[in-house]
């Protein structure tokens, strides 16, 4: 039997592929209402992104910028508008409809009020969501998670609410560049509860400096006093341009050590407290009503982005407007979006052939704790996954990822498997997408 060697646990968090380091200037800018024209519309999920925070937390590298000067937020507004008629425009007279939405950042909740309900206004009166019959999942932050803005969201039917704590324990927070004090934190729970949302989620951070097995699981306990009916345990990472990552040197075996034992730990404390597993970083309360997306399936169906930083998927093609993390950077590309009058096209993406369409099918359901349907696959692309994957599968398994014990109709990884999904993950990358992210200029 081979030895395989153990690879090191936290190399990339896979959350949508192909990562938009991946994507390029589109040459041939299509219109949208040619990409659009021959892709489903009765099961469509909107995505709008706020690219604002109150501050810029230490480990983050999403698209985001520190507040709004003067009359930013309405010119984005404004913008999201435009280009909410414009992509509108371009799916045609067909009848649309939509079964999902979200509001991500940045930070959704750092717009007032009023904003947010010109937002709701926006996804329901130039899109067509019918945002209180469908799935809608809204990102906030302690100190904007406000009881006025909270009524807006729940009035118009929020079923879903993420706040990001990431640690009850202040210096821990402070340890990860975000200010904040363990207060405001229960006083926002408090007034999400108040504000009876369905499913409320919370974020929490393992693997920050100073953070031990007793802190990490006082964390835990805190957040399970508001018995969210979700938690995001997610590892630290250090990635460039981000405030710890001009901090801190790469990272060493001490530290995946660390992540890893703190993850089991979180891990079991869930499991004992009637929370199930559902992927490595998401557990579920065993008796919450369901905040899914009923039936969209994002393996397959179509995403509607809008926003400075949302991406759209077609079955071809996933694109977007250019991307950075620098703020000087993602300021630049803000005040381009909100001075763009057209919208008809796509600018920035990547083409996704079948093989890319396969990787990313088996990416988002093997990394799912149910495991993977092998019949959806087959249906979909003709073949058992093995005949694509024989290589990677087989290294899954001689890697104890893969459990023997699923049934014939299951691809399942076992929970060491899933503890290594960030190992995982980029192993099922296409050697053009691995190249075209080694090749991006972190900017
Ligand atoms: S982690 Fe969330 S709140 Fe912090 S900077 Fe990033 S988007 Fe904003």
């Amino acid at each position: 039997m081979t030895t395989m060697t153990r690879p090191r646990p936290y190399q990339s968090y896979v959350y949508g592929y192909p990562h938009k380091t991946a994507y390029r200037p589109l040459a041939d800018q299509p219109l949208l209402s040619d990409l659009w024209a021959r892709e489903p519309t009765d099961a469509l999920s909107l995505y709008a992104h706020i690219p604002f925070c109150e501050y810029r937390c230490g480990f983050c590298n999403l698209f985001t910028r520190i507040g709004a000067p003067d009359d930013l937020t309405l010119r984005y507004l404004d913008a999201l508008e435009r280009q909410a008629i414009a992509v509108r425009a371009a799916l045609g007279d067909r009848p649309v409809r939509f079964a999902a939405a979200a509001f991500g950042g940045g930070t959704p909740t750092y717009l007032t009020a009023g904003e947010l309900t010109r937002l709701c206004d926006i996804a329901e009166h130039r899109m067509g969501v019918d945002l209180r019959a469908v799935p809608l999942s809204v990102e906030t932050s302690p100190t904007t998670a406000t009881a006025d803005r909270l009524a807006v969201l729940a009035e118009r039917g929020t079923t879903r609410i993420s706040i990001g704590v990431q640690s009850f324990v202040d210096s821990e927070a402070k340890a990860a560049v975000r200010p904040q004090r363990r207060g405001e934190v229960e006083a926002a729970l408090q007034r999400i509860r108040s504000a009876r949302i369905p499913v409320l989620n919370i974020d929490l951070i393992y693997g920050i400096e100073g953070q031990t097995e007793d802190t990490w699981r006082s964390s835990l306990r805190a957040a399970l006093a508001w018995q969210p009916e979700e938690l995001y345990l997610y590892p630290l990472y250090v990635r460039p341009l981000t405030g710890l990552g001009k901090l801190a040197g790469a990272a060493d075996e001490e530290w995946d050590e660390q992540r890893l034992r703190l993850y089991r730990a979180g891990r079991d404390l869930l499991l004992g407290h009637g929370y199930e597993q559902a992927s490595m970083r998401m557990f579920r309360r065993l008796d919450a009503p369901s905040a899914g997306s009923g039936d969209y399936a994002c393996q397959t169906d179509g995403m509607i982005g809008l926003g400075s930083g949302a991406r759209s998927y077609t079955a071809g093609l996933h694109y977007s407007f250019d991307y950075a993390v620098a703020p000087r950077e993602v300021r630049g590309i803000i005040d381009c979006y909100t001075g763009t009058t057209d919208f008809g096209r796509a600018e920035v993406g990547r083409r996704i052939d079948e093989d890319e369409a396969r990787r990313r099918h088996l990416l988002q359901s093997l990394l799912q704790a149910e495991g993977m349907d092998v019949g959806d696959y087959r249906a979909r692309f003709g073949a058992h996954p093995s005949a694509h994957f024989a290589t990677e599968l087989d290294e899954f398994a001689a890697l104890g990822w893969l459990d023997p014990d699923a049934e014939p109709a299951l691809l399942r990884l076992t929970p060491e498997g899933l503890a290594y999904s960030d190992a995982l993950g980029p192993r099922l990358f296409s050697p053009a997408v691995r190249a075209a992210m080694a090749a991006y200029e972190v900017k």
